[in-house]
């Protein structure tokens, strides 16, 4: 494990689109390599927004990654890809949820400004991320959408969980594909074995911690 705290990651968030999705950039300072988790912005001024901040730290991105299919959450991949040519990596059972984004985001007004097509790039459960001298853990969190991933950044002590865990609350479970008892399985089996501070950045509102969670969350 290197000894230097400053190779280790950064983070820097945004809130985009009419559901509040916060979209992470998470970045290694030495090596400027990053990574991309849920571009949810809709529109030029959200893309000048998450654009502006990757071109003027110099940051070289490697990987869109999204947590699920849900459309607030890859709205901007198709925008992203087009603009750094980086690959779309998620777990493969979201290619349903891709499709009907499709129709969803005509009904929500919320129009994909590029074609985002089906992951280019298949996450499986334990794969290990790079970036620079520091990883994402890929843990599989299904419960929310088919597919659903969490990144565990272990010597950061962060997770990202997108729509599975929130500040208090749980992600919904009547969407095509969700399953109540799927996902408390995995939040106790699978993000409940993390170190309790972990801080837990989720894909709306506020971050947390795992000891919160345990200790606060009602819905669990
Ligand atoms: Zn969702
Ligand atoms: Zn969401």
């Amino acid at each position: 494990m290197p000894q230097n705290p400053e190779i280790m990651l950064q983070l820097e968030s945004f809130i985009f689109n009419p559901f509040s999705e916060n979209t992470y950039v998470v970045y290694d300072e030495n090596s400027k390599e990053c990574v991309i988790i849920d571009p949810g912005c809709g529109n030029s001024a959200e893309e000048n927004q998450l654009f502006g901040f990757i071109d003027s730290h110099r940051l070289k991105p490697l990987l869109i990654i999204n947590t699920h299919g849900h459309l607030d959450h890859i709205l901007g991949n198709g925008t992203v890809k087009q603009r750094y040519g980086i690959p779309v990596a998620a777990h493969p059972d979201v290619a349903a949820d891709f499709d009907r984004s499709k129709q969803q985001s005509v009904f929500f007004g919320m129009p994909f400004r590029s074609e985002c097509g089906l992951p280019d790039r298949n996450l499986k459960d334990g794969e290990i991320i790079k970036i620079g001298e520091s990883t994402l853990e890929v843990i599989c969190t299904p419960g929310h959408a088919e597919g659903s991933i969490s990144l565990y950044a272990e010597m950061e002590g962060w997770v990202f969980t997108g729509d599975a865990l929130f500040s208090r609350s749980i992600g919904r479970t009547d969407f095509p594909g969700g399953s109540y008892a799927t996902l408390r399985e995995s939040i106790k089996t699978r993000l409940f074995r993390l170190p309790d501070d972990t801080t837990v950045f989720s894909g709306h509102g506020e971050s947390t911690t795992i000891f919160d969670e345990k200790r606060y969350n009602m819905f669990l």
